[in-house]
């Protein structure tokens, strides 16, 4: 495929400690551990949602206007059946529901990077 110039996720190897959890989050599986740093390991995988930059501890993670190839389905479908990365189970902070029970988001709590499920979202909220 003809590369375009478009957004992707930048991991600046010199903060990564390789702490993996940047892997997980990714829906699409588009992040490996490689030599003890992350990778974005096909262009192809990465929509440059940003949905991995929360994540990242030491903020090794950002996104950046390049050329690559473009995003595609075909390749993240291929990779999800490899790895399964749909049924890696993402917890609520609060609750322990799972992306299964309900829609969760990613959100930070003192430091951390945490998820929260949407029926605990509105008592955050309201205190
Ligand atoms: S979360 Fe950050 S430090 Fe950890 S592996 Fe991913 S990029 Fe590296
Ligand atoms: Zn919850």
């Amino acid at each position: 495929m003809a590369k375009i110039k478009r957004q992707i996720v930048k991991i600046d190897e010199e903060k990564c400690t390789g702490c993996g959890n940047c892997v997980a989050p990714c829906a699409e599986g588009a992040i490996e551990i490689v030599n003890g740093k992350a990778k974005v390991i096909k262009e192809e995988l990465c929509d440059g949602a940003g949905f991995c930059i929360g994540t990242c501890p030491t903020g090794a993670l950002s996104l950046e206007t390049r050329e690559a190839e473009p995003f595609s389905e075909e390749a993240v479908k291929e990779q999800q059946a490899k790895r399964d990365v749909h049924f890696e189970v993402q917890k609520c902070f609060n609750c322990s529901r799972t992306e299964m029970d309900a829609p969760l988001l990613p959100c930070r709590k003192e430091g951390e990077s945490l998820w929260v499920c949407t029926r605990c979202l509105p008592a955050l909220i309201h205190g």
